[in-house]
């Protein structure tokens, strides 16, 4: 008999496991494998079947075994201890940020906004690296306890669940959550939920706000689906990177606005907005309209304040992940809001575009890059990127001063390392190792533990990659209705004394997923060789739109079933956080092989050494800079900008050498008969040069030092006296732009004899006769810009401020006069150049004006 109502009867909870609540609506839980461990025991089965959720597991468990663990002493024991030191980390008082604090310009919090955050498997309100990097960020944010908020938006659906069908076809299943299954509540006010307003158009959609704890700090997540708004509306946060262009620029809408609207409606002043990615660039254009309207500001003058407290930090020099929206969208969403905020549609619409050859839509990267002082990619290579890709935005600025700074990525390494590599550290390091996740000393430390002890534990924990591919796999197959006969195959898939090579990640193109197959004979020699065998574990999810993605996943597909292939190479659907942590405690090697420079940092490889495995990657993003030949192995050439096809064949090549004639010998010499001893001094290399470095606490440190803080102490030069400071920069700029083409260089003369013969490190006079018309000569600085040049440009050049010596003549001319002394022989290329200062720019070129001699 079917029945007339279903409901959901939850178990109460034993009064002396109330504990098990609190810890639940803390995700600390998600750094802290003890504290998951007191949920798994609820009941294993259970904990597997809701994807490592503590809340579901509170919902969901059964009342006698709660009661039973409730008089249970050795649970009892775990719980109070697991408890207590959650307690001691909120409230330690020797952190970080509370040592620094008396000497810290940050006052009031960092706002810190992002469209995704990967914290868990099990919050899947994340797509890939760009979240896992805001929810490494919020944790170590939280360890380092600083004043930090996250701002996000709460998505219905998530990001889509993969199944990979049994034509090899990447199909996109939509969540349909329940946020009473999330660790996030309802933020009240006075007793009611807080429900903000967004203008859009001709209305107002409204705002539901939830939040989050992540340690010591909050995250608050924006939900339009709320019953007052109309059904479009609902939808607007309900899917992750999902929907149109309109759904695009509506969520970002009320990521950036809503953002800034919830903070006024807490109460909340934030100091210092980070932009994690353009996708929350309309947020400076709310906070100008809101500090127009406070201090009776014209929209410059409070831009000045915005943008001196405004980090942006960009992630990808490939276009789809750099917004853009069409003049026409532009104009629909945003005409209302130059109406009311007195800016002309056109003046607006250039913050949007580059300076030279503008493209014509409107970009996000562009708005946060001129509403921000504060700039940087996350590597040392992908700043330089950066810095040529919107060299535009700057126009006549050598890409070299191109205010776009760089801050290497890092992992949370307590997210993604192996207990049982926590426990070999606080044995063998000491158990205070926490504590000194920076130190580069104290990780050379790593030889201190025994060789068979650091290859058990890695064996261990691969078996269990093993197991966990061989189970993942014959689910999917059984889903996808294959024989039994086939089902029996699985359990011969796989082995833990095989090389095991790991490659998980999006399935965008650019990360050239099926390098790997380019050569097919000399793969299925690798694979099946008698004595020296390789495997290959492979996950990853293509974008829904992305077909060449997909493409890709059906030919890595197809070879987990040809013969010959198949028992060595495995795809596991679905990568996730939980996916991702199995890969990385278990794989031996980790394969990265992106077409260079697009990828802008990486972070899975990261996760790999502080677990004992190795990187085998293309020197593109962090690894460029971690390599140093001995803690892992270089795919290819430095190319840049080269053809793909050369680089692909040029990169495949270097793959599989270095696979037959370095890795695979290396892995296989055991010269005790028992352990790859040269193998594993590759780990300890890997180990102790990756882990200090790599990791978010350094990450975050150096955003403190190098931005946060610039930034409090930008603005508060520009918030006292009703933003005096502020209006008064604002008007100055507009008087140096407004006169800014009347400047001339009319003569540059250089004191030589003979320009083919010069002598090195002998001072040559430059004199220059600059025309000003009128802006007034003590606004600028004149200077020498010299060096080594080739036929085009000065390499690595030298700036020299040249000084005033006379004038001004009849004409109006000044004379500038400098010594400057070349002190390498070679070719030598010499500018003058003029350019605005005053000591009140945040960056030496915010103008975007200059003038060379030509
Ligand atoms: C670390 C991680 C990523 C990012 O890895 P990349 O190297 O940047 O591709 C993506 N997804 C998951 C689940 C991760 O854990």
């Amino acid at each position: 008999m079917h029945p007339h109502l279903t409901f959901h009867v939850t178990p109460k909870l034993p009064e002396r496991l109330e504990p098990l609540r609190q810890i639940v609506m803390n995700i600390w839980w998600s750094w802290e494998p003890e504290a998951r461990g007191l949920f798994r025991e609820i009941n294993p089965e259970l904990w597997h079947r809701v994807n490592h959720s503590p809340i579901r597991m509170l919902q969901l468990a059964s009342q006698d075994r709660l009661v039973e663990l409730s008089r249970d002493p050795d649970y009892l024991h775990r719980l109070d201890t697991t408890f207590r030191r959650f307690k001691t980390y909120l409230d330690r008082p020797d952190t970080y940020f509370k040592k620094r604090a008396a000497d810290s310009p940050l006052n009031g919090p960092i706002a810190y906004f992002s469209a995704e955050f990967g914290f868990h498997e099990s919050i899947p309100i994340y797509s890939g690296g760009l979240g896992i990097l805001s929810g490494d960020h919020c944790k170590a944010a939280s360890d380092l306890d600083l004043p930090f908020i996250g701002v996000t938006l709460l998505y219905r659906h998530g990001y889509f669940k993969q199944q990979i069908n049994s034509d090899g076809w990447q199909e996109a299943r939509e969540l349909d959550q329940n946020f009473h299954q999330l660790p996030v509540e309802e933020v009240t006010i006075n007793g009611k939920p807080l429900i903000i307003h967004v203008p859009m158009i001709h209305r107002n959609v409204a705002v539901k706000v939830w939040k989050m704890a992540v340690g010591r700090v909050t995250l608050y997540l924006l939900d339009t689906d709320v019953p007052e708004n109309p059904h479009e509306d609902r939808e607007i946060t309900a899917q992750l990177y999902g929907g149109n262009k309109e759904t695009r620029i509506q969520q970002e809408i009320i990521l950036g606005m809503g953002g800034v609207r919830m903070f006024d409606a807490l109460n909340i002043e934030p100091e210092v907005y980070h932009m994690n990615e353009g996708h929350s660039a309309f947020l400076s254009l709310e906070r100008i309209r809101r500090r127009m309207a406070s201090h009776n500001l014209s929209f410059r003058a409070a831009l000045q304040v915005v943008a001196a407290s405004n980090v942006f930090t960009t992630h990808t020099p490939v276009p789809a992940g750099n917004d853009a929206f069409s003049p026409n969208m532009m104009r629909h969403y945003f005409a209302g809001y130059c109406a009311d905020s007195g800016i002309s549609f056109d003046d607006f619409y250039t913050f949007g575009q580059a300076t030279v050859h503008p493209d014509p839509d409107f970009s996000m990267t562009i708005l946060a890059l001129r509403t921000s002082r504060h700039a940087n990619g996350v590597s040392a290579l992908h700043g330089e990127v950066s810095r040529e890709m919107w060299q535009n935005v700057w126009a006549g600025v050598p890409s070299s001063e191109v205010p776009i700074s760089s801050v290497t990525n890092g992992v949370h390494t307590k997210t993604w390392l192996a207990p049982e590599f926590s426990r070999l550290f606080t044995k063998y390091l000491g158990d205070d190792w926490e504590d000194h996740i920076t130190d580069t000393e104290f990780w050379g430390r790593v030889t201190n533990i025994p060789a068979e002890k650091l290859w058990s534990t890695h064996q261990h924990l691969k078996s269990r990659l093993v197991d966990f591919a061989r189970e993942r796999v014959r689910k999917q197959r059984k889903r996808n209705g294959e024989t039994p006969d086939e089902l029996r195959k699985v359990s011969k898939m796989l082995d833990r004394d095989i090389l095991t090579i790991g490659f998980a990640r999006r399935f965008a193109t650019y990360k050239r997923a099926t390098l790997l197959f380019s050569d097919e004979e000399r793969l299925f020699k690798l694979l099946n060789h008698t004595e020296r065998p390789v495997q290959f574990i492979f996950a990853g999810k293509a974008h829904p739109a992305d077909d060449g993605g997909k493409a890709f996943i059906q030919k890595v597909i197809e070879f987990t079933r040809r013969e010959g292939f198949c028992h060595r190479i495995a795809f596991i659907e679905d990568y996730d956080a939980y996916i991702g942590r199995r890969l990385y405690q278990g794989v031996d090697l980790w394969l990265n092989n992106p077409l260079r420079p697009l990828e802008a940092s990486g972070t899975s490889g990261m996760k790999l050494p502080p677990n004992g495995g190795i990187n085998l990657s293309v020197l593109d993003g962090w690894w460029c800079e971690a390599y140093n030949k001995k803690n892992g192995w270089a795919i290819g050439e430095e190319i840049t900008d080269g053809d793909p096809t050369f680089q692909n064949h040029v990169d495949a090549a270097s793959l599989y050498h270095l696979l037959e004639s370095q890795i695979v010998p290396l892995y296989y010499t055991k010269p005790d008969g028992n352990l790859p001893l040269a193998w594993i001094q590759v780990m300890q290399e890997s180990m102790k040069t990756v882990t200090p470095m790599y990791n978010t606490e350094r990450m975050v440190t150096e955003y403190n030092e190098r931005f946060y803080e610039r930034a409090a102490k930008a603005r508060s030069i520009f918030t006292p006296n009703d933003c005096a400071a502020a209006a008064a920069l604002a008007d100055w700029k507009n008087e140096i732009r407004r006169n800014w083409e009347q400047i001339r260089i009319d003569h540059v003369d250089v004191a030589v004899t003979d320009p083919l013969d010069v002598p090195v490190g002998d001072p040559v006079t430059v004199e220059a006769r600059v025309h000003f018309g009128e802006v007034n000569p003590d606004h600028v600085s004149v200077e020498a810009y010299y060096g080594e040049s080739d036929e085009h440009n000065i390499i690595s050049p030298t700036i020299q401020p040249l000084e005033r010596v006379e004038g001004p003549d009849q004409t109006g001319c000044l004379t500038y006069r400098g010594q400057i002394i070349p002190s390498d022989s070679g070719a030598f290329g010499l500018s003058v150049r003029v350019v605005p200062t005053s000591p009140h720019l945040v960056q030496a070129h915010e103008l975007r004006r200059i003038t060379w001699s030509h």
